[in-house]
């Protein structure tokens, strides 16, 4: 089938083509039920691919990344791979595709789904309902920042130091997209950094108060210290609807928003990149874990992160929001009807298989829909 809506996949290591390949029986039921009308092709990336070709991403793979219009990843990496050449480990494939498709914007949603509301470390009150995005500046930073390294000082001591660099043009992008998606949310952004000890941090305030004030007024900023920020993450995690943060924020900020939720294998994340001519973004689609390789060929992996990375697809690059709301009332159906893989389990049942998910997803699907 060729249509418009090219979508790569690439499944990866270890658990990464299992729970794909609960993704792939979605998407063909999708197609066959609902019209969604996909060309999907498939590639190596990671582990994968260097086994195959010597290296982690091939050039054609990347090719065929640059032109689609989404791509599902799964995960890469895997004790297997520990002693390759550190420019071609698992993932080095992963940060290539990154970094050539500029994908700046992290989305990391915390949701707390109904039926798991018990699995979180916090009280079922404060994070019931939950439903968090939080957006983190992937490609710029104290994590891309020069001057790096170490060096040694005229005492003869050593230093180590990394640079914290925003330009203008890096914060608004981001910015951008989080007031956008706020508009589609609760209108509500938090824009957290510490602008009361770095300077980059005061930068970074000016900037979105003032494309606030030009562009987005309609949406309520508030700004936020990123140590505030990790408190009231915990202590009341629900004033929050959207953050926008820098890289390093964003990196501890997001697992620790991750965890409210209580479950690894729920969570899916997106990266975007800039529109292009036809104002669609480039997009990478994953679940936060990764290749899971003490379970992996088990079919022990919950999949749904995966699926909810799919649904994550649906509603950013191809706009498509009924169809992903079904496919997570389908995940919230699966989990509500007791049906847990060991990861979610609940006291006292059975741990099911990762296909016995994929099959009850299906059947899901068919009475939403029916
Ligand atoms: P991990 O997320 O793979 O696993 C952490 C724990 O969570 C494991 O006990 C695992 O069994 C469990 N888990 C993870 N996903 C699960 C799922 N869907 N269902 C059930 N249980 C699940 O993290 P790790 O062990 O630190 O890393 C393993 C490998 O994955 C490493 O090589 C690491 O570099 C790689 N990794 C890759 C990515 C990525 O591809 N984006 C991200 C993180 C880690």
């Amino acid at each position: 089938m060729t249509t418009n809506r090219k979508v790569l996949m690439l499944p990866g290591d270890g658990i990464g083509p299992e729970v794909m390949h609960e993704v792939s029986r979605v998407i063909k039921w999708m197609n066959d039920n609902c019209g969604t009308a996909f060309d999907i092709q498939e590639g190596l990336c990671g582990g994968a691919a260097y086994d195959a070709h010597g290296t982690s991403l091939t050039n054609e793979t990347l090719t065929e990344a640059m032109a689609s219009d989404a791509i599902l990843f799964g995960s890469v990496g895997g004790p297997k791979w520990d002693n390759v050449p550190r420019e071609e480990r698992p993932e080095a494939g992963l940060l290539r595709l990154r970094k050539e498709m500029d994908l700046f914007a992290n989305l990391r949603p915390a949701t707390v789904l109904d039926a798991l509301a018990d699995a979180s470390t916090l009280k079922k009150e404060v994070v019931s309902g939950l439903d968090i995005m939080i957006v983190r500046e992937l490609t710029a930073g104290v994590y891309f920042g020069e001057p790096r390294g170490t060096d040694t000082l005229p005492d003869g001591t050593r230093r180590g130091f990394d640079t914290e660099v925003y330009t203008q043009t890096e914060i608004e992008r981001v910015a951008r997209v989080s007031f956008e998606l706020a508009r589609k949310r609760s209108n509500k952004v938090h824009s957290v950094e510490k602008a009361n000890v770095m300077e980059s941090g005061v930068f970074w305030r000016e900037v979105i108060t003032a494309l606030h004030a030009a562009e987005y007024s309609d949406v309520d900023l508030l700004h936020m210290y990123a140590d505030n920020c990790a408190m009231q993450l915990v202590r009341n995690p629900k004033q929050f609807d959207v953050i926008v943060t820098n890289n390093l924020f964003g990196d501890v900020l997001s697992d620790c928003a991750a965890m409210l939720t209580g479950s690894l294998g729920m969570l899916p994340s997106a990266s975007l990149g800039a529109p292009g001519p036809n104002g669609q973004r480039k997009a990478l689609y994953e679940p936060v874990h990764g290749s899971a390789p003490d379970i992996a060929g088990q079919r022990l992996a919950n999949p749904s992160a995966m699926v909810l990375s799919y649904a994550m697809m649906l509603r950013y690059s191809f706009d498509m929001c009924e169809e992903a709301e079904l496919v997570e009332q389908a995940v919230q159906n699966v989990l509500a009807s007791g049906l847990r893989t060991a990861d979610i389990k609940q006291e006292k049942t059975a741990p099911v298989s990762t296909d016995v998910i994929g099959d009850a997803l299906l059947s899901e699907l068919s009475k939403l829909t029916g």
